[in-house]
């Protein structure tokens, strides 16, 4: 078993954390939130005053964090972690971050002899509390196949895509996706709405037709149709509409730099962006269904 430092415990940390203790880990935890650290405390988790102090000692440390600024914040400067951990630790960000910034955190930790890899996650809440969350990592071979016993305490799928900043790259095309698939999954169910068809009969004809896919068949946007989904408790928790806002601007910027050609990614970016603008930003991204079909 290992001592871990595990950094970010929002709704994907915590549960990821709290898997870490399960398994037996040493896990020393730190958040801006004492509400979230004294969660996994009473879960059997160390907390500590600091991202710095929390990393004391620590064999591996794990940042589940919003996006690439807080990433930078916690590991680059003088105060940064990366100046502060012994040679040879292995450093896992499994937060969702633009792929040249993961590049920049890879290249500084490397200089320093750390062992570092981007390792983003798919699976939302649901997969992080069950532990059957996909990790898409990037980085050395070495460092992946010692990352890879952790990460199976957290996941299911443990993928190593290529070099630094793969993982990340790999990730935005999968949110892209997702994006595109929710919105339209959205647009489909709210045309037969207003057919006067049932949601939950329409959603169930897809589901086993050629439209199925993952929206429809584990996070149906409609209220009522799917148990336990953020559809069914107002859009709360989940993945915030911010977070996929975020995740498209990635993928945008992306396609900018590699002039790709992104006109569905474009279209969804923009919807979740108008969503975002109208008050929405803190709700689950499924919450998108409101565009098409007002409350
Ligand atoms: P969140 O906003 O719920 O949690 C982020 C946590 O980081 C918060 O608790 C915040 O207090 C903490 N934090 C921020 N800055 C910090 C700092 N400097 N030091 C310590 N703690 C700090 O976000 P989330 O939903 O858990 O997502 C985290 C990452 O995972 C994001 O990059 C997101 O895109 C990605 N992701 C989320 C989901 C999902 O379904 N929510 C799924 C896959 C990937």
């Amino acid at each position: 078993m290992a001592k871990i430092t595990f950094i970010g415990l929002g709704n994907m940390g915590a549960p990821m954390a709290s898997n870490l203790v399960k398994a037996g880990h040493q896990v020393t935890v730190f958040d801006l939130s004492a509400s979230a650290v004294e969660a996994l405390v009473s879960e059997g988790a160390s907390s500590a005053e600091s991202g710095k102090a929390a990393a004391e000692g620590a064999e591996c440390v794990i940042t589940m964090l919003p996006a690439g600024k807080h990433v930078e914040a916690v590991y680059l400067g003088e105060e940064g972690l990366l100046s502060a951990l012994p040679e040879g630790t292995l450093v896992i960000d499994s937060s969702t971050i633009a792929p040249e910034t993961a590049r920049s955190v890879a290249e500084e930790a490397t200089a320093k002899g750390l062992a570092f890899i981007d390792a983003p996650v798919s699976g939302g809440v649901g997969g992080a509390k069950a532990g059957t969350l996909t990790f898409i990592c990037g980085g050395e071979a070495s460092t992946f196949e010692r990352a890879k016993p952790i990460l199976e305490d957290m996941g299911k799928n443990i993928f190593h895509a290529g070099p630094f900043g793969a993982g990340q790259v790999a990730k935005i095309c999968n949110n892209m996706l997702l994006a595109i698939l929710m919105a339209g999954t959205s647009e489909a169910l709210a045309l037969g709405a207003k057919n006067g068809l049932d949601p939950a009969v329409l959603s169930e004809v897809m589901k086993q037709s050629s439209g199925g896919n993952w929206a429809l068949n584990v996070y149906n946007p409609w209220p009522g149709v799917m148990e336990g989904v953020p559809a069914s408790r107002n859009y709360e928790g989940g993945f915030l509409v911010n977070l996929m806002t975020k995740d498209l601007g990635l993928a945008f910027d992306n396609a900018v730099t590699n002039q790709a050609s992104i006109p569905m990614g474009s279209l969804a970016r923009n919807l979740f962006q108008l969503h975002a603008g109208q008050g929405n930003g803190e709700l689950d991204f499924s919450s998108i269904l409101r565009l098409f079909q007002p409350e």
